[in-house]
């Protein structure tokens, strides 16, 4: 391939694609105050199910467009957007990449949801259309452009099982003897809990094929819940502010809570909230990414794996701490998912740390600043919204139905 980058200093050409979204816009004002030359791909999509939903972040957000503006007008520093959809405009894709020629591509554009992946036939094939066709897109046409960008994808610990294999979750890989007696690394085995999970295996799989067939350089990041808000830059000024999910959907179970301790309303915990989850404050994502561009695979090396976590926690723990805290108390709700009703979760992030990542844990001082966000905006919220509203199948309805 081509080589591709002429800027000076170590700076990359870096394209952002989903760099609207949550974790895309804190990451993408993160990589521009490094020094890197930062262009968003995004189509919006997001803030196009927020309408479909009847909901919204709970922070008021600028439209890209003003965003960018103001972290000029802040830093100097220029962010370029681009209104495209991964998904269902290759053409444009593989122009962009023609024209930009970027050192490295982050991938954040799917959609992320697994309750809204499991809402209905609607949102089950939007997910697998949307997320499947766009990690496709996006390897073709860097193939097609010959183009040797480092491709950096947001994958989830979701895609392993949630503690089924009784043991330390490995970074990515497995070492195994094959049924003939021969030494194999393979994948390790995917064992996904809804359809939005179902995508990010079916991504592993593509992210394999176009490294051992192309040689493009990918790193899947195997990342946990995501909590927090905003990071020390999105904090500079109220155009910058990033979304705050807080919906039965699309809302992360920590920030779920905190919103509803903030309206003084018990937290709804499903089953018996013995879910082992694992967990990274946003501001840790911005920085993970960082290293993970810096430190890409050889070209025709097996896709580079990472768990981007800090810490497991069981979900009524977190309950737990959040009453202590907050003296609001948890309520128990028939859980809306098929999933196990208890699990371990031993997770290994050795690579991350040999790296240099120290992660924020959730008894850190951050924890307030979400309380501070949830408390501020609190007559933004709808309520209603924070319920589950997406059932994995008609029994799990019926049981939730059954409890209200
Ligand atoms: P988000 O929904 O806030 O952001 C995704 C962005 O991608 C949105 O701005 C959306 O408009 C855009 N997008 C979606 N489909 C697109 C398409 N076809 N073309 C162009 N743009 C498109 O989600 P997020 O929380 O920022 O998550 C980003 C990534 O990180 C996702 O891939 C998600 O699976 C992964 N992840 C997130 C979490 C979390 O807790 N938020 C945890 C693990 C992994």
């Amino acid at each position: 391939a081509a080589p591709v980058s002429m800027m000076a200093g170590g700076a990359k050409k870096i394209l952002v694609l989903g760099g609207d979204g949550f974790c895309g816009w804190p990451t993408a004002v993160h990589l521009s105050d490094k020094g890197h030359a930062v262009t968003i791909v995004d189509n919006l999509s997001r803030r196009d199910i927020d309408t479909e939903l009847g909901c919204d972040s709970l922070t008021p957000i600028a439209h890209p467009e003003v965003r960018i503006a103001a972290w000029k007008e802040l830093t100097g520093k220029t962010i370029d957007f681009v209104n495209l959809d991964v998904a269902k405009e290759y053409d444009r894709l593989e122009s962009l990449i023609k024209d930009k020629r970027p050192d490295s591509i982050v991938h954040f554009a799917e959609q992320r949801a697994a309750p809204y992946s499991q809402k209905g036939t609607k949102q089950k094939r939007y997910t697998v259309d949307n997320n499947v066709c766009g990690t496709h897109n996006l390897l073709t046409a860097v193939v097609e452009a010959d183009c040797c960008a480092h491709i950096v994808h947001l994958g989830t610990m979701g895609v392993y099982g949630y503690g089924t294999s009784g043991g330390e979750i490995p970074e990515g890989y497995i070492d195994v003897v094959l049924p003939g007696g021969r030494d194999s690394r393979i994948l390790h085995p995917a064992y996904p809990g809804s359809v939005y999970h179902t995508t990010k295996c079916l991504d592993a799989l593509l992210f394999q094929f176009y490294a051992k067939n192309d040689g493009v350089r990918v790193t899947d990041l195997h990342q946990g819940i995501v909590w927090g808000t905003n990071t020390d830059l999105t904090s500079m000024d109220p155009r910058l502010t990033n979304r705050f999910d807080y919906d039965g959907d699309y809302g992360t179970v920590l920030n779920r809570f905190l919103m509803q301790a903030a309206l003084n309303v018990p937290m709804t915990v499903y089953g018996t909230g013995g879910q082992t989850r694992a967990f990274i404050h946003i501001s840790d994502t911005c920085k993970c990414i960082e290293i993970a561009i810096n430190n890409p695979p050889a070209e025709g090396a097996q896709p580079e794996i990472f768990n981007q976590v800090a810490e497991t926690r069981r979900v009524r723990d977190i309950a737990e701490l959040i009453s202590k805290n907050t003296g609001v108390e948890a309520r128990f709700l028939a859980n809306p998912r098929q999933e196990a009703a208890e699990n371990e979760l031993d997770v290994s992030n050795r690579k991350f740390r040999a790296l240099g990542f120290e992660p924020t844990k959730l008894n850190d001082a951050l924890f307030e600043e979400v309380q501070d966000v949830t408390q501020k905006y609190k007559d933004r919220c709808i309520p209603t919204k924070i319920l589950p509203a997406s059932f994995w199948n008609k029994k799990r309805a019926q049981e939730v139905a059954a409890d209200k």
